[in-house]
């Protein structure tokens, strides 16, 4: 059986914060603001590997409420994650596939995207090829385009065997 799941996510982007994004650290005046390293894309990945084994979302999973996630590393989130997804099919799920989306029109992603797609793979021990990551701007319109926040989305395939 295959399942899908679908994520999205916002932050906002404020001044004295580092630009993480896929656990890569972007050269930029402003980063996100959350209450763990609020890396976007990551996030987005999350809920939608959870959402595809419809398992709530990392609301549920990492409450900002709780202090042991504070300014936490998402990538050690993501990989939590797997975890949480492969118990819960008793080990018997792949990731076939994981596309996603990160719109911002500041700063420019390109050069960072293989290195984002490797640490996503690496901790969901996927090959690369079955990870995408890619990055638009909203062309200056809405709250992305004002630079006052990112958005990301991501849908995850899984099949369970
Ligand atoms: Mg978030």
């Amino acid at each position: 059986m295959y399942r899908i799941g679908e994520g999205y996510d916002v932050h906002k982007l404020v001044e004295g914060r580092d630009l993480i994004l896929a656990g890569v650290k972007i050269p930029y005046e402003k980063g996100l603001l959350g209450h763990s390293d609020a890396d976007v894309i990551l996030h987005a990945i999350m809920d939608a590997l959870l959402g595809a084994m419809a398992l709530g979302d990392i609301g549920k999973h990492f409450p900002d409420s709780d202090d042991r996630y504070k300014g936490i590393s998402s990538i050690e989130l993501l990989k939590e994650v797997r975890k949480i997804i492969y118990e819960a099919s008793n080990d018997k799920l792949e990731i076939c596939n994981i596309d996603s989306t990160i719109i911002c029109q500041r700063p420019k992603l390109r050069d960072y995207i293989d290195e984002m797609r490797k640490n996503i793979a690496d901790a969901l021990s996927v090959s690369i090829d079955r990870i995408s990551v890619k990055a638009t701007t909203e062309e200056g319109l809405g709250f992305t385009g004002e630079g006052m926040g990112i958005a990301a989305r991501a849908v995850a395939l899984l099949e369970i065997k």
